[in-house]
């Protein structure tokens, strides 16, 4: 997937030994790996790849765990007005060969490849367990949800084999289980979005998943200008500099990884949306005018022990 992943876990010696903790890890990195051949872009006989070569209407069995993330995904879509979208893939496309021949593309290739573009002509087939598309030329990217997902499946695998207290990190998509020890929660930090080498916050957590986006993080430049690697698939654009990162607290990592990735797309209006979830929190950094501006969302402080840092 591109990044690293880290597994550590906590136990009690007496109760579990050190090779039965060693082979929970080593069963969870291969959930990884599997899940890795499975949502490849990269692999033609990867799930997705299989997906991503249908014409329209051409319907294909699929399994499970691809069947009910996407079906995540959309509703995700669906609660975020379109902010997410995984049918953005005909854009990340002409994006990385504008980026390739560092020259912009035409607003009419951009209008042209969005109609290509829409969760809503997914369409899932619960009985069947199918997948089609409504046109042709279609395709899913399941890169903002992907690492989350993994994240979710290690920490099973781990619950599976009796470890009670561990924490997942799949480039920045973290889970923490359980506590770290009797007496303490797991710490996790988010970085200093201007300061690699700095955190700007720090939350203890049991149980729940954080994940950040942010434009420090994977961007491109083009004609001389940067852009972010996430694009708004209402308009086909990638999107502005207004948010510089957006993190998500949320009861699994799949979800904090896509609400992330929306966030950065919805900006403060995303505040307002993740309102009416229960149980998901986030906290927005924007640049204003050269300042660095911190929301959070409602309560955030009173669940949760957060320290932070001044931008
Ligand atoms: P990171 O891995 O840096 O945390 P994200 O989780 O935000 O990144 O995922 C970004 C990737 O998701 C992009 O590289 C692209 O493949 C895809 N993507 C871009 N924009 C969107 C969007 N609006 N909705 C869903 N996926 C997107
Ligand atoms: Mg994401």
């Amino acid at each position: 997937m591109g990044t690293v992943v880290q597994i550590k876990v906590s136990i009690d010696p007496a109760k579990y030994g050190e090779a039965r903790a060693k082979d929970a890890i080593n069963r969870a990195f291969d959930e990884i790996k599997r899940i890795e051949d499975v949502y490849s872009l990269y692999k033609d006989s990867s799930e997705i790849s299989r997906i991503n070569r249908l014409k329209k209407n051409e319907r294909l069995q699929i399994s499970d765990g691809v069947f009910n993330l996407i079906h995540k995904t959309l509703d995700y879509s669906e609660r975020t007005g379109g902010a997410f979208d995984i049918t953005v893939k005909p854009l990340v496309e002409v994006w990385n060969a504008a980026r390739k021949a560092d020259k912009m593309p035409e607003e009419r290739e951009i209008k042209r490849v969005l109609g290509r573009v829409g969760y809503k002509n997914v369409v899932l087939d619960g009985i069947v367990r199918a997948i089609h598309f409504k046109k042709d030329g279609m395709g899913i990217d399941l890169g903002a949800a992907a690492k989350g997902y993994a994240t979710d499946r290690a920490v099973s695998i781990l619950e599976e084999n009796g470890i009670d207290s561990a924490l997942v990190n799949s480039g920045g998509d973290m889970y923490c289980l359980g506590k770290r020890t009797a007496h303490e929660l797991w710490k996790v930090g988010v970085q200093h979005p201007r300061d690699k080498n700095r955190l700007f916050l720090e939350i203890r957590l049991k149980d729940r998943a954080i994940d950040t986006s942010g434009d420090y993080e994977r961007y491109f430049f083009l004609e001389g200008k940067r852009y972010s690697h996430i694009i708004d698939p209402r308009t086909g654009y990638p999107i502005g500099d207004e948010v510089v990162s957006a993190s998500v607290i949320a009861a699994d990592s799949t979800t904090s990884d896509i609400l992330a990735t929306a966030m950065c797309v919805l900006g403060e209006k995303g505040l307002d949306i993740i309102k009416n979830y229960g149980g998901i929190d986030a906290v927005l950094v924007t640049e204003e005018r050269g300042h660095l501006k911190v929301r959070m969302s409602e309560g955030i402080r009173k669940r949760y022990d957060i320290s932070e840092e001044k931008l």
